[in-house]
């Protein structure tokens, strides 16, 4: 099945939905939550969170998948409604949200896409950077127990970036990992996201593809679950193959990256994963990094 709406999954876990991402919302008898999406959809965010953890609900830990702007953009606000709330990254994440030109940028692109949405940001630029500090580091393999015998397991995955990290939850197999696995668009229509590296990305989908995984969540399609699981990595696989084979044919013929890019940029920007506005310059950004990424290999 393919479920975008907000919802339980499973005993211990639950999505959480908003206009422009998904995440996963996992109980034990403490809570956490997968990345946060943009600053812009925070009200969402967190009327969903207490609409599945009840009024007094309190969240325990928030779980970043890697360090791009539409991952951390919900943290102020979760930690001004959540002052207790932990927030785990993998050791690459925290090195990225230790360096304040990348805090800046964050800002920036979040407060851009708020403005694109007629929403604000409630917060002066230095609290919400301020917000963005790291409180604990897991390496690859580590475990955080949520207690009810529900654990959070840490598994590195670069490609989509350097820093990029899954978690799976147990015992419900389910399987948090941001753009590592790529964009999901609906049926047989899945996009690549190697901004980084194309044979990390690839060893991290086969290393994902290997376990489990009963519920895959995509940071904005939703989950798929059940038989769409297997599907969806091999097909995943493919499209990354495809997308390298043909943009390295194309270099070897003699095409610059900047014609490759301006080529398939109108499909590229169909995608209906994200809204219109917000989003349209980080495509971009994605493309070029990836028709770099076939290119230095
Ligand atoms: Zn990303």
């Amino acid at each position: 099945m393919w479920i975008k709406a907000s919802g339980a999954l499973t005993e211990n876990v639950v999505q959480i939905s908003t206009s422009v991402s998904t995440h996963l919302l996992i109980l034990g008898e403490l809570a956490a939550v997968v990345d946060t999406g943009i600053s812009a959809v925070h009200a969402r965010l967190i009327e969903e969170l207490e609409r599945s953890m009840g009024e007094g609900g309190s969240l325990d830990y928030i779980l970043l998948t890697h360090a791009h702007f539409d991952h951390v953009g919900g943290i102020p606000y979760l930690r001004k409604k959540y002052p207790d709330a932990v927030l785990v990254t993998g050791r690459q994440t925290a090195e990225i949200l230790s360096q304040p030109e990348m805090l800046e940028q964050f800002y920036v692109k979040n407060l851009a896409c708020a403005e694109a949405m007629n929403s604000e940001l409630e917060l002066s630029k230095e609290d919400w950077i301020e917000a963005l500090r790291v409180d604990r580091i897991y390496g690859d393999g580590d475990t955080l127990p949520l207690g009810d015998d529900v654990e959070v397991k840490l598994i590195a995955v670069p490609g989509h970036t350097e820093d990029a990290v899954a978690y799976f939850v147990r015992p419900d197999s389910a399987l948090a990992c941001g753009e590592s696995v790529g964009a999901y668009a609906g049926r047989d229509k899945i996009y690549s996201c190697f901004c980084a590296s194309y044979a990390d990305y690839v060893e991290s989908l086969d290393k994902l593809a290997g376990l489990d995984v009963r519920i895959l969540s995509l940071p904005h399609g939703g989950v798929v679950t059940g038989e769409l699981v297997p599907k969806f990595f091999s097909q995943a696989r493919q499209e990354a193959e495809r997308f390298q084979q043909s943009v390295k044919e194309r270099i070897d013929q003699g095409e610059l990256t900047t014609e490759i890019f301006e080529s398939l940029l109108p499909e590229w920007q169909l995608q209906s994963i994200c809204p219109e506005g917000p989003f349209v310059e980080e495509q971009r950004m994605v493309l070029q990094a990836m028709i770099k990424a076939v290119a230095g290999a």
